[in-house]
């Protein structure tokens, strides 16, 4: 059962990454629901590359720029869902960081997300002043 139940978890992910593509968002956010209860259900933990795919708050499937702002920080990444403003602190790897900062910065780009992602830690405080400065 457990693993019909993985199967069904990823196929609605696979549904929502392709209604995500629609212009108004499709049906993504209620297939990320119905992936959530079926986890819960079975008491499955969802694997890293999807727990950072939606808002742990409202089940918002996350499209970079339209449902999420993700910022750099010096703690990490911060990703701000722009439907409830919930945010995800994603610490970035802690490699061996020496006095010497050679190691260039890390590009941007979606596929250095598995690269980054690193213990996911919810924060649910509230937008606060010095956030807001920072909205372009
Ligand atoms: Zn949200």
């Amino acid at each position: 059962m457990v693993r019909i139940a993985r199967e069904r978890i990823a196929d609605l992910f696979t549904l929502a990454e392709r209604e995500s593509a629609r212009a108004d968002g499709g049906y993504a956010d209620r297939y990320v629901t119905l992936a959530r209860k079926v986890g819960t259900r079975y008491n499955i933990r969802f694997p890293t590359e999807y727990r950072e795919l939606y808002c742990r708050g409202c089940s918002t499937y996350w499209v970079e720029g339209r449902t999420v702002r993700t910022r750099l920080r010096r703690t990490g990444r911060v990703r701000t869902c722009l439907r409830c403003g919930r945010k995800r602190r994603l610490p970035l790897q802690s490699r061996s960081v020496g006095p010497q900062l050679a190691e260039p910065a890390p590009s941007i780009g979606e596929r250095d997300d598995e690269a980054l992602v690193g213990e996911v830690v919810d924060e649910p405080e509230p937008p606060s002043a010095s956030d807001r400065a920072e909205d372009e």
